[in-house]
């Protein structure tokens, strides 16, 4: 039977029985090894298959606890400026919720699918004229007031909930792994793996992988100009590596090809950065945030071009040599 994430690690998170469990079958994603991978690049891989949750990113994680603290609370509605997932994953367990959810997105920067995602969800999105930055503000001085809670990673709920995966990676590896190798957009997963590894009392570095043009990356999941937990991210002394968009692009082919893994492009930073050799250890755990499909647009770009061919055995045989 399918365990809810809250209920999983109860013992760890701030719940109580008064806490209502609001429930996509989230968390326990799969930890797969990565065996052509490992050999070709010489470091042993373990991929933390994010993608698998209920809307497609790890975002569920958080948003289970944000969304039943704030049932709990009897919050009217919930708020959140997203570059998309976030929108998504608040979308969803509103609905479960039965809370209406408010969604900020950036205009024109959140791929398609997110949005389509998040309006069938049945969100109110609304798209702001300006930034994530500045959606984010907006989003946060309308909470202020007191009828919208936010379920941006500011809610420290978010980051209980996502710290369950660093449980368990430890628990499925048995010992704790040499590196956890993470996209760093805004820096909330990585500060939610951070409070993990201190309550686990392990010592596992942390390598947070941003792109090098922060405001302008193919990488939209972590087109994040100013990242709002940058002071945790650096006080948690996780080692950020910078990667250029071609080295994502690079990366993110050799994952889809190599083992199989169709994510999004931010969900290849953390490859990228192996591969160039930024990373230290012997087995390192890589977390792939979130799903292919979630970004045609960007597949569409870089993926090998369509061939087309008559229904004609001989010709289907020729093509697909060339
Ligand atoms: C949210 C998100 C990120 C960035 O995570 P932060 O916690 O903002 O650093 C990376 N990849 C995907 C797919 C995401 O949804």
């Amino acid at each position: 039977m399918t365990i809810a994430l809250i209920d999983r690690f109860r013992a760890v998170l701030p719940v109580s029985e008064a806490t209502p469990v609001i429930s996509l079958g989230e968390g326990s994603t799969p930890l797969l090894s990565a065996p052509r991978l490992s050999e070709r690049l010489g470091v042993e891989i373990w991929l933390k298959w994010e993608a698998s949750n209920p809307t497609g990113s790890y975002k569920d994680r958080g948003m289970t606890m944000a969304v039943s603290k704030a049932a709990e609370d009897g919050a009217e509605a919930v708020i959140c400026a997203s570059t998309g997932n976030t929108a998504a994953s608040a979308a969803a367990y509103a609905a479960r919720a039965g809370i209406p959810a408010v969604v900020l997105t950036p205009e024109g920067a959140v791929a398609g699918a997110k949005v389509s995602q998040t309006r069938m969800l049945g969100a109110k999105v609304l798209e702001v004229r300006g930034d994530f930055d500045e959606a984010l503000a907006a989003a946060q001085e309308l909470s202020h007031r007191g009828t919208h809670v936010l379920v941006n990673s500011i809610n420290p709920y978010r980051r209980e909930g996502q710290k369950t995966a660093v449980y368990e990676i430890v628990e499925e590896l048995g010992t704790a792994p040499d590196a956890f190798v993470i996209p760093y957009g805004g820096g909330g997963n990585t500060s939610a793996y951070a409070i993990a590894i201190g309550e686990l009392g392990i010592s596992t570095p942390i390598y947070s992988v941003e792109a090098e043009h922060r405001p302008t990356t193919l990488a939209s999941a972590i087109r994040i100009g100013d990242p709002v937990h940058a002071a945790s991210v650096q006080a948690a002394g996780a080692n950020i590596v910078t990667v250029s968009d071609d080295e994502i692009v690079a990366a993110w082919l050799e994952l889809a090809t190599t083992e199989g893994l169709f994510c999004e492009p931010s969900s290849a930073a953390g490859l990228a950065a192996i591969r160039r050799g930024a990373v230290q250890g012997e087995r390192v755990v890589l977390t792939i945030t979130g799903h292919g499909l979630k970004d045609t647009e960007a597949a569409d770009r870089y993926a090998p071009p369509l061939a087309q061919v008559d229904a004609d055995p001989d010709a289907i045989a020729a093509a697909a040599r060339a």
